[in-house]
């Protein structure tokens, strides 16, 4: 009778042993299938916090920073459901409250030790009353350089700052910061709501610092003046970002910068469409979470275009597990969108019964017809 028992034991344990094996295979396998991560992982989230910008950056040491805080307080319920306890550094990009709206909620509760802002003489009341915290808090306060880049070590993150041009009294858009995000071999670009004018001259005073990223925040929420060609083909990036809410007073984004990234073939990811937008990073690949969690894997040293070439997926000759890895399809939509085949463009996936225009704007930037 004891040996059966015993014999019974042993015989569940192997059996758990061998589900929590399957398990793992299962896990590892996803993670080395879509995003082939090895190593600590930093990540750089733009938070759907409708019609303004926030956006966290996360080292693998749990150092964290936040670029903006929306225009209210409810970034501060973002960030805790997204896991964050604690800030170490926070950015006002500019004096618009669009940016700065949630920021006194944010340092009330995350006490983050470094207040980052621009130079920039407009001055609200209300961004005069967060001075006034940043103060009481005993946070050091940090501008950047006027002659050239500033560096700030998050963990082995490193966040550089673009060299601030003569503040500009007439648009405060142009007095925006411009923060470098690079992880290793990976790097996204951050420049609040710059407008062309002051783009223009980061180009002349620091190109280094411009060129050849694989993230692209559209300046300005992707309104008209936020990108321009020249600014595309300094920075080269994989994927663009737009931080934005649906149904906007303000038209963004603008059909002209939506054209202009169709022709330059730079895929656009929106937070009004797709909510938070999160990319997580080893240095050497990269990947965006979300439905389907698709890979952009994007080795440095390759060439931007072959980049997004290899990341694209063809509509009319994708296998179903390609399909399958797009944003908000299932297998279910995976084999629809194989029975409605041949396809002319993107757009013409919404003949597909219930599919939904959503769903083709969610998973545009990632597919192609042509
Ligand atoms: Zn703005």
């Amino acid at each position: 009778m004891k040996r059966r028992l015993a014999m019974e034991i042993a015989l569940g344990l192997i059996v758990v042993g061998l589900v929590v094996l399957a398990v793992g295979l299962v896990r590892g396998g996803r993670e080395r299938g879509l995003a082939g991560f090895r190593g600590p992982v930093a990540s750089v989230e733009f938070l759907d916090v409708g019609q303004g910008d926030a956006i966290l950056v996360r080292s693998p040491e749990g150092k964290t920073a936040l670029i903006d805080a929306g225009p209210s307080r409810s970034v501060v319920g973002l960030l805790r459901a997204r896991g964050v306890t604690s800030l170490d550094l926070v950015v006002v990009s500019h004096h618009h409250s669009d940016h700065y709206g949630g920021m006194a909620e944010v340092i009330r509760a995350f006490h983050p030790r470094v207040f980052v802002e621009a130079d920039s003489p407009h001055a609200t009341p209300l961004y005069v009353a967060l001075l006034e915290l940043v103060k009481d808090q005993g946070m050091t306060a940090v501008r950047p350089y006027s002659d050239g880049p500033r560096k700030l070590n998050l963990g082995s993150v490193v966040l550089t700052l673009f060299p601030q041009p003569p503040s500009n009294e007439h648009e405060e858009n142009n007095n925006s910061i411009g923060i470098r995000v690079d992880f290793g071999g990976f790097s996204a670009l951050l420049t609040g709501d710059s407008e062309g004018s002051e783009r223009r001259w980061w180009l002349r005073r620091a190109s280094g610092l411009c060129s050849g990223v694989q993230v692209l925040k559209l300046a300005h929420h992707g309104s008209r003046n936020g990108v321009d060609r020249a600014w595309l083909e300094a920075t080269r990036p994989a994927l663009a970002v737009a931080s934005l809410g649906s149904g906007n007073d303000f038209g963004h984004p603008h059909p002209q910068t939506l054209a202009l990234l169709r022709s330059e073939g730079v895929p656009l990811l929106r937070t009004d469409l797709s909510g938070t937008v999160a990319i997580r990073t080893d240095g050497k690949t990269w990947a965006v979470d979300g439905p389907g969690r698709v890979a952009r894997r994007a080795p440095p040293a390759e060439d931007a275009r072959v980049r997004r070439a290899e990341g694209t997926v063809h509509l009319n000759s994708a296998t179903e597990a390609e399909l399958r890895g797009l944003p908000g399809v299932g297998a279910s939509w995976a084999r629809k969108i194989i029975a409605g085949r041949p396809y002319r463009s993107v757009d013409d996936l919404a003949a597909i019964p219930h599919f939904g225009r959503k769903r083709v704007e969610t998973l545009r930037p990632f597919a192609t017809a042509r």
